[in-house]
């Protein structure tokens, strides 16, 4: 048997980080088993679907390096087949319609709460006759299709994470719609009726979602008894928790795949971090792994049942090992558009050169968009000078040295790194100061600041797009 298995996300919002996690088990059980994972795209609610949430969708997938091997397939082009099979539920008695109205079954729910009962409905409409529902037609009634069932029934499954789940009929709330009517017949089908005529169809071996779905499997399992349709397997996986221990929400700061990217995590970090929510490697030691390695172990015996804590300092670790190793051309790549994205203007500045910038700040980032502050002196022209940068100008014999390295500068055919540490020897000696005062100076005009990156290297970058003498010139006035 090949497995096949899914991610059937609703475009009604971006790519959220539970759906993407979600995602990362189906992906990882597929590859450990060398099977197929499908992409579905749940776009039934027409209300609420929209065209740019399944675009964010996509491109969050792909961004994490997901692929897919079939889809994106979408359910409002399959109403067809969803059809096709509510009629053979009809056909065979085991779905109805019912003409309840809304204000009936408002009625009946006022009833059961007076009664302390939950509210369900009673099934009045299982066994109407032609007469009667000609005569509720006659009264301009419309109708839903429901699917019966048993209150008796037991429905018994062996989830991967929760083992043994035993549900009764009678907890699922009387005879369910699974379609609502339209002029001509059957109309809208209903979530839980079309995820089981999608999933027989396209032959999922296994399903893999988060546990809110949990009732949902109750009620879909005797959907694909009545289809004449084997039983998947079902695998639960915990939700994803605050640190406080509540289902990870918007009030949370982020939640979509979008915001994670835009905060300036990289995917493959992100990801990594997705897959150790819930999962734990067999050797709990390695924390870093591709997608691959991690398909090659993973498997749901290692999945907990507790909700999986979210925690932004692990995330915030990893991000910075996946940054800190990257070699440099490629994290080039990463902060480009982190920095173009802050305005910053990257014409004239050669290919070296960003990469020296790169070698200089990479080490101290944690997510690439701290890039866009690190560099900030690098981009703009005029340096913002800080209150300690000024202090430190205003310094006695501040001025002095600065005028002898400005005149140091004037004498060289070429700069290079022993030229800078030559020049700041030299202005040592022919002031008689200490070296901390030249160099605290320095710093101070060239960046604005009492701290930062490593100085040589600042003021090599600086040099090479001819900044270093302005902002010499500029703090010998300050
Ligand atoms: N459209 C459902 C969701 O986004 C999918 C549920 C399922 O995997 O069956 O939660």
């Amino acid at each position: 048997m090949t497995v096949r298995v899914r991610i059937a996300p609703s475009p009604t919002g971006n790519l959220h980080i539970g759906t993407a996690r979600t995602a990362v088990f189906n992906w990882l059980f597929a590859h450990h088993h060398g099977g197929q994972f499908i992409l579905r795209i749940e776009d039934t609610d027409l209300e609420r679907s929209r065209p740019e949430y399944t675009d964010n969708i996509l491109a969050g997938l792909r961004w994490l390096g997901l692929n897919w091997d079939e889809g994106p397939f979408f359910q409002s082009q399959r109403l067809d087949l969803y059809k096709t099979a509510v009629q053979k539920l009809l056909d065979q008695g085991l779905a109805y319609r019912c003409y309840t109205t809304p204000e009936e079954l408002e009625a009946l729910r006022e009833a059961q709460k007076a009664k302390g009962e939950a509210p369900r409905y009673d099934n009045r409409h299982r066994h109407l006759t032609p007469e009667q529902e000609a005569a509720f037609k006659a009264e301009g009634r419309s109708f839903v299709i429901r699917f019966k069932i048993d209150d008796d029934r037991e429905i018994v499954w062996n989830d991967l994470v929760r083992e043994k789940m035993v549900w009764r009929g009678s907890d699922l709330g009387g005879d369910m719609v699974i379609a609502r009517a339209s002029e001509d017949g059957i109309g809208q089908p209903l979530y839980n009726f079309v995820v089981v005529v999608d999933d027989i169809d396209m032959q999922i071996t296994h399903i893999i979602r988060g546990e809110d779905h949990i009732a949902n499997t109750a009620k879909q399992i005797l959907l694909y008894e009545a289809l004449g349709a084997k039983i998947p397997v079902f695998a639960h996986s915990p939700l994803i928790l605050n640190m406080d221990g509540r289902k990870l929400s918007k009030r949370d700061g982020v939640t979509s795949i979008s915001d994670f990217q835009k905060m300036g995590f990289t995917a493959e970090a992100l990801v990594n971090y997705m897959t150790l929510l819930g999962w734990s490697p067999p050797e709990s030691t390695q924390e870093i792994f591709t997608l691959e390695a991690a398909a090659k172990v993973f498997g749901f015996e290692r999945v907990n049942k507790a909700g999986a804590k979210f925690d932004w300092a692990k995330l915030d670790w990893l991000n910075s090992q996946y940054i800190h190793h990257l070699p440099v051309d490629k994290l080039t790549d990463l902060l480009i558009p982190v920095w173009q994205e802050a305005g910053y203007k990257l014409d004239g500045r050669e290919r070296p050169w960003l990469e020296q910038l790169v070698a200089l700040i990479g080490p101290s980032l944690t997510r690439l968009v701290e890039a866009v502050d690190m560099s900030k002196m690098f981009f703009s022209e005029t340096v913002e000078l800080i209150d300690e940068g000024s202090k430190q100008l205003q310094q006695e014999g501040s001025s002095a040295v600065l005028s002898a390295i400005l005149a140091a500068l004037e004498n060289q055919p070429e700069f290079t790194e022993a030229t800078a540490q030559d020049i700041i020897k030299q202005v040592v000696k022919q002031q008689n100061v200490k070296k901390g005062l030249v160099m605290r100076s320095l710093r101070a005009a060239l960046t604005g600041d009492v701290h930062g990156p490593d100085l040589i290297q600042s003021w090599l970058l600086l040099n090479q797009i001819g900044w270093d003498k302005p902002r010499l010139h500029q703090a010998i006035n300050v």
